[in-house]
């Protein structure tokens, strides 16, 4: 999805309607993009900006991707963009104490109260996973929604727009960008097969290998920091190298757009984390029920087991009662818990099942 004519090319409705209603100067907004692929969800609302400042639209109002405001959007310089992201560091945004205080909802809409300074007069405003705004910050934001400050763009994104207001959700224009593939990358996360291995079949009533099973996931976990920062840094490898002359401004705001898809990619493996495990667990419990392994949603996840000669056995109600562990890991695990708490105890509940000793 570089631009917008192949953003249109795998989105056609979508994208012709959003062209339409821009050639028909009734570009919504508030637009809501709803998409489970992170990438999507940081790409597209560039796109989405391009559409509704570019200077130099074709005929049938796509942007051009060269003018530039186009180019300012692209490079993440243009001066009134603003972003709001989730910190890395809580996982949520917050209201905020007042509009000094950095990333928050405060801070953010403060910067609508000024006069644009961009070629063209628009202001815009990104909320990145918007669904992480905890509920005071969305009832705030509503205010804002409802009675827009003049020539404003806001593009808020989500991959659970369940968990958002439903006043906020009826504010925007919704634009869903579905991505059928659902493969987890096992490449980066290759630590986990053989750990999630060892808890189910090698530690059953051995605290030791528990423990051992949990500091083996915490590591994994607590490298997603790291691991989210190299590849945005990677990402914006070139770009950095082409600004060490921008002036200060300019280079604050890139350095806050780093920071922003940082946040949002550490989200994004800390959920894939998540969900692989999830998957460890339920893809056995549908085997240990008699599922063949054609039939798999995600064989690539447990294909440590599916291949073991001779293949660890498992009952169903074992299987079941595992899989029930790992559901509410994942439901504690979107509480604000400490994450490492939360996966030593379940995985010595994997390793020790309590009922069945009464
Ligand atoms: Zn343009």
């Amino acid at each position: 999805m570089n631009d917008w004519r192949s953003f249109e090319a795998a989105y056609p409705l979508l994208g012709r309607s959003l062209r339409m209603a821009k050639n028909a100067g009734r570009l919504g907004h508030s637009h809501l993009v709803v998409s489970s692929n992170a990438s999507i969800r940081t790409r597209f609302p560039v796109l989405l900006a391009q559409l509704a400042v570019c200077l130099d639209p074709a005929p049938d109002g796509a942007p051009c991707g060269r003018c530039e405001t186009c180019s300012l959007l692209e490079n993440g310089l243009y001066p009134d963009l603003f972003l709001l992201a989730p910190t890395s560091k809580s996982r949520e945004i917050v209201i905020g104490k007042d509009d000094s205080d950095p990333d928050t909802l405060r801070n953010f809409e403060s910067m609508f109260h000024l006069s644009s300074s961009a070629p063209g007069g628009w202001k815009i405003g990104v909320v990145q996973d918007c669904d992480t705004m905890n509920e005071s910050a969305q009832n705030a934001f509503l205010k804002t929604l409802e009675e827009p400050p003049r020539s404003c763009l806001f593009i808020l994104t989500t991959g659970h727009p369940a968990s958002l207001l439903p006043t906020i959700r009826s504010r925007c224009q919704i634009l869903t960008l579905t991505d059928n593939v659902c493969r987890y990358d096992m490449e980066t996360f290759a630590a986990m097969p053989d750990i999630l291995m060892r808890l189910t079949f090698e530690a059953k009533d051995d605290l030791v290998a528990g423990e051992d099973c949990a500091a083996g996931l915490i590591e994994v976990l607590g490298s997603l920091g790291d691991m989210a920062s190299e590849t945005v840094q990677a990402r914006w490898a070139d770009r950095l190298k082409s600004a060490e002359n921008l002036e200060s401004a300019a280079m604050k705001l890139l350095e806050k757009r780093i920071e922003g898809e940082t946040g949002c990619e550490y989200l994004r493996l800390r959920e894939e984390f998540l969900s692989i495990l999830h998957a460890w667990f339920a893809q056995i419990a549908l085997v240990a029920e008699g599922t063949p392994r054609e039939l798999l949603s995600n064989p690539e996840v447990v294909r440590v087991w599916l291949d073991a000669s001779p293949r660890p056995e498992i009952t169903p109600d074992e299987a079941a009662r595992m899989l029930s562990e790992a559901e509410n890991l994942v439901r504690v695990l979107n509480t604000n818990v400490s994450d490492e708490l939360a996966v030593r105890a379940f995985a010595l509940s994997v390793a020790i099942d309590t009922q069945a000793r009464g």
